[in-house]
């Protein structure tokens, strides 16, 4: 008789940190549910969570190093023979060409991945190199760029605190798909309808009538990359109506006098002008907003991924604060996790430290922008990246242009890649080292909890067994490092020497704001990890509570309201306006992204469950606008831009901007050499919008890619294939 058992643990595909309750029977899940009794998540899931299991089972998954031979045939080889051969490899291009030749590219599931939070600081710091990247500067990175320069560290992030608040500005934001991004927090739907119930009222800025769009109260197009424009218009009405109240953060900011009139040309009717939203919009929102005692503004992906990506965020923030609607209950606020990684010892700021070689940008925090990678590659010259070491991720799909980093991968003198599938970037590999599974590892978030809308922790032990002999990937890093280390000439540092993730974890745990060792008074009920493993379903600490001045890093202990940084931004910005707008031909469009619900950016498109029913990358135009061009729904198509073109069915709705064209990121499989048996059919194989995507578009203040709002021209394929 099969005895079925319950396991319980956080779902780790993305920021929302939802509480499954998976059915199995030690070797099989039977089935996977929302736990009801995760005090975080309440029983809230996903397509993607509801199906974790599948990409566990899934038949493409590598569990066995790969080695490509001299005939670019894959081979099995073993764990230690693979290690020896990497840190041959890119140690001889270290010591040939320098540190900075071999470029370390960690991709999102990195984050979401305990052991390798933990240890790829180690492998990084072993490497020595300046060519470190990750998805950070295609996402939120001017989230990171406000918190450092605004509140003194990089993950001094202010988030909204929807569970209390009675009026949410959102820009660019859209949590029905997402589940809440820089805002963890599960079931966004019950979270927008109790504020409703309250009373409250949500609001909406996006160029697209987005998922989110059906449940709010209000939904206002917006040009894309104007969010600022608006927020200014904001400003100026707070600042001209002196509708300025500190609160109780009075004596704890600095810089007013700088942005004293920092908005003043931006009148309702001029924002009217460059925004695309009605003047008594903007009049009205903002009284509504002043006026309510718990509110808060908030933006995400469309908003952080455009030209003005930094100083959109910085002016929300200021709004915030200017108001008092910031570290106050219903506000903008700052969580307390468990595992606070800006105490943990070693965690170092920076900003400009150093420049990319090619085209001088800084780095950020120890990190350059992703739209540098290819031409670092490509460019030859001292310091010119002949090795690479990815983690998860898929830079061949995901990365601004990506098609020049495909035509760079193969051209790298050694390439290693740990990786669970061969995809469009580590079929570039030379080795491939495969992770245990999701399901195979313990799991705790060390740093969604930092982003989450209340304090929780939830430990997640390992379910099944991995494959014998598998290294886990925090064992993998450990290897790399040591054999890294032999050139560099530096050792693992003291604690990751000896201790593996869980004593790791315990440690922090114990030293949190929680913990036992935290202070005197707990030393009898703080936190450890024993405790947080009794706890099967997670300890909730309860909301986010007020924390300055005690959680600013700044050199004056103060919150900056004027950095340099966006003041010069801003002025730039300003200049640009001085130009004459150019005309619009029909032809042409500004292109925005999209996220699916059942998408986790590229990688949980080889799921079946996920991704059967209609074909969902297709390119998103008005009704009007292809009544203009002539086009019938579902036709092909040809989007084109300065960096490339693509075919696309278009889908023709009311449901986006006129103007505005909308593609979904993550497609573009079905390419020789990958082994992605689901994603590469044909039916939903879809095409990549990053061969069109423009890598020298950035967020000039942050350097962020900015994806958002580039121009593209759209003809009909048949008209292209007639034209000589
Ligand atoms: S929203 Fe979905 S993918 Fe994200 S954590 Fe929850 S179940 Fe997992």
């Amino acid at each position: 008789m099969t005895v079925t058992k319950k396991h319980y643990r956080v779902c780790n595909l993305c920021e929302a940190m939802c509480g499954l309750e998976i059915e199995h029977d030690g070797k099989q899940v039977i089935s996977v549910k929302g736990d009801p009794e995760d005090p975080f998540s309440k029983g809230s899931l996903c397509p993607k969570g509801a199906l974790i299991h599948k990409v566990h089972e899934d038949p493409d998954r590598l569990k066995v190093p790969l080695l490509k031979n001299d005939d670019g045939e894959w081979e099995e080889i073993s764990w230690n023979e693979s290690f020896d051969i990497i840190g041959g490899k890119i140690n001889e291009i270290r010591a040939k060409h320098g540190n900075d030749a071999v470029a370390l590219y960690l991709g999102n599931p990195t984050v979401h991945n305990l052991g390798m939070m933990l240890f790829s600081g180690e492998m990084r710091r072993s490497l020595k190199t300046k060519n470190f990247f990750s998805p950070t500067t295609m996402d939120q990175l001017p989230h990171h760029f406000i918190g450092y320069h605004v509140f003194g560290h990089a993950l001094n992030m202010p988030i909204p605190d929807v569970d209390r608040t009675d009026y949410f500005i959102m820009f660019g934001a859209n949590p029905i798909a997402s589940n809440g991004s820089i805002m963890s927090g599960c079931g966004p739907v019950e979270k927008i309808k109790s504020i409703q119930g309250r009373g409250g009222k949500v609001i909406l800025f996006d160029p697209r009538a987005t998922e989110t769009s059906r449940v709010v109260d209000e939904h206002h197009f917006i040009l894309p990359g104007t969010d600022v424009f608006f927020l200014l218009g904001m400003l100026q009405l707070i600042q001209k109506n002196d509708w300025i109240q500190l609160g109780h953060l009075k004596s704890h900011v600095s810089g007013l006098e700088k942005i004293k009139n920092i908005a003043e040309e931006f009148t309702p009717d001029r924002v009217e002008a460059l925004t695309g939203v009605p003047a008594p919009v903007l009049l009205r929102l903002t009284k509504e907003y002043v006026l309510q005692d718990r509110a808060v503004l908030y933006g995400r992906m469309g908003m952080s991924t455009q030209e003005h990506g930094g100083l959109c965020h910085w002016i929300a923030s200021v709004l915030n604060i200017l108001t008092n609607h910031f570290d106050r209950e219903g506000g903008a606020m700052f969580p307390k996790p468990a595992v606070d990684v800006k105490r943990q010892k070693g965690w170092r700021l920076s900003h400009g430290r150093w420049h990319s070689r090619v085209r001088k940008l800084p780095e950020f925090d120890g990190e350059l922008p992703v739209s540098v990678m290819a031409e670092e590659m490509l460019t030859e010259g001292k310091g010119q990246i002949r090795g690479l070491i990815t983690f998860a991720g898929n830079p061949a799909l995901s990365t601004p242009n990506a098609k020049r980093l495909e035509e760079a991968l193969p051209k790298l003198d050694f390439m290693v890649s740990i990786d669970i599938f061969m995809n469009e970037t580590t079929k570039h590999a030379d080795i491939i080292l495969p992770p245990p599974s999701h399901l195979e590892i313990d799991h705790y978030d060390l740093i969604f909890n930092h982003f989450a809308v209340s304090n929780n922790a939830k430990f997640s032990p390992q379910l099944f067994q991995p494959k014998e002999g598998q290294k886990y990937d925090w064992q993998i890093a450990k290897e790399l490092t040591k054999r890294f280390s032999k050139l560099s000439k530096s050792k693992l540092s003291f604690p990751f020497r000896y201790l593996n993730p869980r004593q790791l974890l315990n440690l922090a745990l114990l030293t949190g704001p929680y913990g036992k060792w935290s202070s005197p008074s707990r030393w009898f009920n703080g936190l450890s990890l024993n405790k947080v493993i009794a706890s099967k379903h997670g300890i909730n600490f309860g909301g986010m509570k007020p924390r300055v001045p005690e959680v600013l890093n700044t050199k004056d202990g103060k919150i900056q309201l004027a950095a340099d940084v966006f003041l010069k931004g801003l002025e730039e910005v300003k200049l640009l306006l001085t130009e004459l707008p150019e005309q619009r031909t029909i032809n042409e469009f500004q292109l925005i992204g999209r996220r699916h619900l059942r998408s986790n950016n590229s990688w949980m498109h080889n799921v079946k469950g996920l991704v059967r029913g209609k074909n969902r990358c297709t390119a998103m135009m008005n009704t009007i606008d292809a009544t203009t061009l002539g086009l019938e729904d579902a036709e092909i198509i040809v989007v084109q831009s300065s960096t490339g073109g693509i075919e696309i069915p278009v889908e023709i709705t009311d449901n986006i901007m006129s103007g505005v064209i909308s593609i979904p990121h993550g497609f573009g499989h079905g390419k020789k050499g990958t082994r992605l048996s689901v994603a590469s059919d044909p039916n939903h194989a879809g095409v990549s919008v990053n061969d069109i995507t423009d890598q020298n578009r950035l967020d000039k203040v942050t350097g962020n890619a900015a994806f958002s709002g580039q121009k593209v021209a759209v003809r009909k394929l048949s008209e292209v294939e007639k034209t000589p």
